[in-house]
Formats: structure tokens, C-alpha cells, sequence
């Protein structure tokens, strides 16, 4: 199915010009919707063939493209969404996909990690990966290890001294504070054992528009594809990208016995939405980086939490180091609590308050009770999620409603606060 037009473009050329030929679908400009979920095979031989290759009992020949099965292991909407992601993520070789972000997160973790064997990962992390850290990995004999997001030296530390250790897990920025991890010198410090362990990293928040981290000598990127990918709030999906053949082939493995691929429909949803991924993070980054150095100066916020505004000199060198642009992310920690940021919530017009993020409309949330509601006293003050904490994902509207709204329910807080 997959056609490698297009190879060694520019990423907003090739994802529109590989991986579909029209040939394959009646000539339809646009790929067809593939919904079955068994394949004709065109002999016996070929049946045989199939499931010889599929199971890795045999290995292609140069130039033979394997029949397809059944859609749990493998299908034409899967293979054109995987072909077409490639060119986004720099320096990728392949991707995978599946029915959700953790389905991606869960399942690359099962392919590469066996009893015995160690993970250290930076927290704050995603609470669906910190449930699955706590709920599967370490009751499996998983042995798992966190490290405060952008304590370089302790990462480091943690990287040389962890025995068994088979897989770092970085996610940068960290929620909801945006604080980095300087992927470089994780990759760097991980280089020097033997065996290497694999560097994993969460790239939901900026990528593929903004960071790029296999240049940055990361070995697979992880994404939630629900968020900026999918980018309308209509879809749940996972990606995972990477390099190493024999890791592709692993997590492949693993998806088939699990049966998360993603589904033929929502292949094709997300594969349209590509195209337009980084036309709309550069909008939505624009967005958020005149609000946020905006509402910098209100007196109801005790602080804004935004890349452009770290006062950190050695954030300040990470974000200008891996970080093309600073992603259209923002949290700001009201005065006045909890108090204070409900009355917020209550009073924004345009934004919608709910979780998730990367869509075209604005979404607001309050962490402590809602996103991050499940962590400890000691983890919200280590990850800096105060009760006056409140997290803006930006969208496309025009920048100035958006702030406009922001600063009405703003004024509304401090009148309520201050009456009580
Ligand atoms: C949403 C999210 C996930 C989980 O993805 P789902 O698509 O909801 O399963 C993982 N990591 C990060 C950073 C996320 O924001």
C-alpha cells in the first residue's frame, strides 16, 4: 500500500505526498476508508507467506511488500497514517499506531521492559502514565524510578547508578508548570552504558511543530495523538515513532497480541488532520505568547507559568536549546486559592473548562481537583501544582477575545475573593 513518494522532501511536503497512491483507491485524490477486517489472499502460497512474515518466521525479500491479514495486526488506513507521520517527526524511521495515548505509552512499555529490569522516568508525569507506573510496570517486577523534572544532575545520577536500567522516560515540558528536561544530556549520559538503555520521550506538549527529539539523540517519541495531532477534540489515538528496527518490530509484536491499533475511521480522520498540525500549534503558540506575557502583569496572579518567561537561567538554556517555539501551554497560580480559581473557572465566557488540550477551542481546568487530583500532598508541591493553580490549553480563536475573557473572569475573581 505504502508508496514513498515524496522522500527527502521538506515534513509539509512529504506528508502530503507519500505514503498513498491514488492507484490503490480508484483514483480518489484523498485515501479511501478501508473498513474490513480480514484480507483476500490470492492463494494458499500467499496465506502461508503472510503468516510467515507476520510472525517473523521469515524475512522480506528486498522489494517485497507483505499481504495484509487482518486488520488487529495491520491495515491500508494504518499503514497511510504510519507513512505519513514519519516526515513530521525529524530524523524518524517509522511509526505506530494505536487507539490511544496510553495505548502507546503502555504497550511500548510492555515491549521493552521484563521483570527485573528498571525505568527511570521525570515527574511530574501524565496521570494515566504515573497510574500505569504504579498500577502494572511495579507490580510486574518493573522496577521504576522518578527524578524531579529538570534536575539535570540527578537525572544523570539516577541514569548511571540504576542497576538493570533498560529505558529512560522523559516527558518535557512537565504539567502543568512546563518545566524542561534537558533531553541532550540525558541522551548523552545514557550513551556512555553499555547497553544503552532507550530513551523515551513524551512529546504531546510540543511536538512535532516544536521539539524534535530524536535530534536531540532520543531513540522513540511517544505522542498523544488526541491533543495537538488530532487537534479538534474528536478523536482518541497514540503514536509512537523511533528509529531502531528491531524495537519497530517488538512494539509491532506487542500491538497485534494486544489489539490496539487504531481503527480504520479514525486512521483516516487523523491522517487528514496532519497537514495542518503545524500551521495550527504556530497560531495557537502566537496565541498563548500574547496572553501569557499579557496577563504577566495582573495583580491577581501570583505567577505565569509559560516558556517565555522562565526566570531560570538554566531552563532558559533548555527551552532556547530544543524548543523552537514555546507551545501554546499556560498555567497561571491565582491568589486566593482554590477560592480564586473556581470564580475563575465560573466566569470565563469564551474558554470551556475541561481537561485535554492541542485543540482548535480553548480549554481550561483546574489540576489539583481535576488532571492531578490523584497526586499525593508531597507530589503536587514538588510538581508546583498550587490550589490556586489553573491550566490554559490555547486554541485558534482570535488572541485578543481570549484575553479579553481572561481578564473579565480575572476582575470578577477579585471582587468575589475580596468580598468573602
Ligand atoms: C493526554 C496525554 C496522554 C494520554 O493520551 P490519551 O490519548 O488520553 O490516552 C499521555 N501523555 C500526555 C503528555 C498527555 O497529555
Amino acid at each position: 500500500m505504502s508508496v514513498h513518494r515524496g522522500h527527502g522532501a521538506h515534513p509539509s511536503t512529504a506528508v502530503l505526498t507519500r505514503g498513498f497512491d491514488p492507484r490503490l483507491s480508484v483514483g480518489s485524490a484523498r485515501p479511501a476508508v478501508f473498513r474490513s477486517s480480514t484480507y483476500v489472499f490470492a492463494s494458499p502460497e500467499a496465506a502461508e507467506r503472510a503468516f510467515n512474515l507476520v510472525s517473523g518466521r521469515a524475512t522480506p525479500e528486498a522489494g517485497e511488500v507483505p499481504d495484509l491479514i487482518y486488520s488487529r495486526f495491520n491495515h491500508p488506513n494504518a499503514e497511510i497514517l504510519e507513512d505519513q507521520m514519519v516526515p513530521l517527526e525529524e530524523g524518524a524511521e517509522w511509526s505506530i499506531v494505536f487507539n490511544s495515548g496510553m495505548a502507546a505509552i503502555m504497550t511500548t512499555a510492555l515491549a521493552l521492559l521484563h521483570p527485573g529490569d528498571a525505568l527511570v522516568y521525570t515527574v511530574p508525569l501524565y496521570g494515566g502514565t504515573q497510574n500505569l507506573i504504579h498500577d502494572l510496570l511495579e507490580p510486574l517486577g518493573i522496577v521504576c524510578r522518578p527524578v524531579v523534572a529538570g534536575r539535570s544532575a540527578e537525572l544523570d545520577e539516577a541514569i548511571r547508578t540504576t542497576p538493570n536500567i533498560k529505558a529512560i522516560l522523559i516527558e518535557t515540558p512537565a504539567n502543568p508548570t512546563m518545566v524542561m528536561t534537558d533531553i541532550k544530556r540525558a541522551s548523552l549520559t545514557a550513551s556512555h552504558l553499555d547497553p544503552r538503555p532507550v530513551v523515551m520521550v513524551d512529546n504531546t506538549f510540543l511536538g512535532p511543530a516544536f521539539q524534535h527529539p530524536i535530534t536531540l539523540g532520543a531513540d522513540i517519541i511517544l505522542y498523544s495523538a488526541t491533543k495537538y495531532l488530532g487537534g479538534f477534540s474528536d478523536l482518541l489515538a497514540g503514536i509512537v515513532l523511533g528509529v531502531s528496527p528491531e524495537i519497530n518490530k517488538k512494539i509491532r509484536a506487542r500491538r497485534g497480541l494486544f489489539g490496539n491499533i487504531l481503527q480504520p475511521d479514525e486512521c483516516w480522520i487523523l491522517d487528514g488532520r496532519l497537514p495542518t498540525v503545524a500551521l495550527r500549534m504556530n497560531r495557537q503558540s502566537k496565541n498563548a505568547q500574547r496572553i501569557a506575557e499579557s496577563l504577566v502583569h495582573r495583580h491577581e496572579i501570583r505567577k505565569v507559568y509559560y516558556p517565555t518567561l522562565f526566570d531560570d537561567p538554566d531552563q532558559i538554556r533548555v527551552r532556547l536549546s530544543q524548543c523552537d517555539y514555546p507551545g501554546a501551554m499556560i498555567s497561571i497560580d491565582l491568589h486566593g486559592g482554590k477560592a480564586a480559581a473556581f470564580e475563575f473557572l465560573r466566569n470565563i465566557r469564551l474558554a470551556h473548562n475541561a481537561v485535554s488540550l492541542g485543540g482548535m477551542e480553548t480549554l481550561v481546568c483546574h489540576p489539583a481537583t481535576t488532571t492531578h487530583s490523584g497526586c499525593s500532598a508531597e507530589e503536587k508541591d514538588i510538581a508546583g501544582i498550587t490550589d490556586g493553580l489553573v491550566r490554559i490549553s490555547v486554541g485558534v480563536e482570535d488572541w485578543r477575545d481570549l484575553l479579553r475573557d481572561f481578564e473579565q473572569a480575572l476582575e470578577r475573581v477579585a471582587v468575589t475573593v475580596s468580598e468573602k
